[in-house]
């Protein structure tokens, strides 16, 4: 295993982190315990370092499950990782009662890297304005929290202004060779690691879509490689290349998974990629947007819609209803994350278009914005969205 040093503390972590939001669960959803502490137990044991998780994942039980994995000594193994339900705060007591609820199921004193969860530019103004700060302040000086940080799904400006607005230690982001240029991209990234931030990466495979299925198109570009490597591990080996990157979550549920990941992130160096190396990720990165259902860059240049809607995450979702072998998993996201649970202006469903075309000359992909709304319309909302957004409500909701 390789590791890479946080900038602001030193702390040595494991490329590689392991992000508990994917673990093998039984017939009725519940986390199947036994294998999981075996999953997380071997990859502890093979090197892995830092482990991630939230209030959330799997309806509340990620937590708990995890505080009982990590007994027999392997809580001191690791450096732990947990979020702030952003969404959930109405009042700054909310934020002491969340965190000290998170040590108790975590059996912990203090979480190493605490983050405020899933922030865009909204949704951190309203925590702001309640107290966070000296929130942060309070747990970090009474030991409660060591490290302070915050994930993040917003646009890239948004991104600088958070950076800007705290004494932060660390951040989390979405990041692969199809989101260079959304969310926080490749400029936040720079800009985080510029302030001496350290970075962790979710969705280096983009949720699994750059993998499963490649379609055949990018495999034949990736197999006429002379370097052989799985469509994963270019994905990973890509997101490791940048020297600003320091851990690479992956939520790992299979053995041989676990075993690919750690071998992977052996050899996952900074700038360890040939100029030659990184033109072929970019031949797949152009394939990717060939084949994909809407050719958004995620830049953003056509928000704020005056109806609310989220353009480039209705487009995003889209296009990943082309790219996941799972039209449920990718209908029920797209409910949870543009259904206005986690911001605070409500629901940004492609539906909310009035067609006024006030976005349409602001694209410089000159994308047929209100149209192909229309379009995602059809495929994405149906008579069950609403039941979809109810249940996205309970699973992250729940206190
Ligand atoms: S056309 Fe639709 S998406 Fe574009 S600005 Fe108007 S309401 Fe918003
Ligand atoms: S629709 Fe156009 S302007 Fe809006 S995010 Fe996508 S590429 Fe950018």
């Amino acid at each position: 295993m390789l590791y890479r040093k946080m900038p602001k503390n030193g702390d040595e972590l494991s490329v590689l982190g392991f992000g508990c939001m994917r673990f093998t669960v039984k017939e009725d959803g519940s986390i199947d315990e036994k294998i999981a502490t075996k999953h997380v137990r071997y990859a502890i044991d093979h090197g892995v370092n830092y482990v991630d998780t939230a209030w959330p994942y799997h309806m509340g039980q990620s937590e708990p499950f995890l505080g009982r994995a990590l007994a027999d000594g392997y809580r001191e193994k690791v450096k732990l990782a947990t979020k702030l339900p952003s969404w959930m705060l109405e009042r700054r007591e909310d934020m002491d009662y969340f965190l000290n609820s998170q040590l108790d199921k975590l059996k912990t004193d203090h979480i190493d890297y605490y983050l405020i969860h899933a922030l865009v530019g909204e949704l951190w103004d309203n925590v702001e304005k309640l107290g966070v700060i000296d929130f942060l302040d309070k747990a970090k000086s009474d030991g409660r929290i060591v490290n302070a940080g915050f994930s993040f799904h917003g646009s890239a400006d948004d991104f600088k202004r958070i950076v800007d607005a705290y004494d932060w230690d660390f951040c989390q982001i979405q990041y692969n060779f199809l989101d260079e240029k959304n969310q926080a991209g490749t400029e936040g990234l720079e800009y985080a690691a510029s302030k001496g931030l350290g970075v962790v990466i979710m969705e280096p495979l983009r949720g699994g879509n750059l993998t499963s299925p490649v379609p055949s198109a990018v495999k034949e570009i990736w197999d006429a490689a002379p370097t052989k490597r799985t469509a994963a591990e270019w994905a990973l080996r890509w997101v490791w290349h940048h020297p600003e990157v320091t851990v690479v979550l992956s939520g790992m549920n299979k053995e041989t998974h676990i075993e690919e990941n750690i071998t992977m992130a052996d050899k996952a160096y900074p700038n360890s990629l040939t100029e030659a190396e990184l033109q072929l990720v970019k031949k797949v990165e152009l394939k990717y947007r060939k084949l994909m259902k809407v050719g958004c860059t995620g830049c953003r240049y056509c928000m704020p819609c005056p109806e609310g809607v989220n353009i480039p995450l209705c487009f995003e979702t889209y296009n990943n209803l082309y790219m996941s072998d799972s039209t449920d998993e990718t209908k029920f996201l797209y409910a949870a994350r543009l259904g206005g649970i986690l911001s605070v202006g409500g629901p940004e469903f492609a539906s909310q278009c009035v067609q006024c075309g006030k976005c349409l000359e602001k694209c410089p992909q000159h994308l047929d914005i209100p149209t192909i709304l229309e379009s995602a319309v059809a495929e994405l909302e149906g008579p069950d969205l609403e039941e979809s957004v109810a249940i996205a409500k309970q699973v992250l909701k729940q206190t």
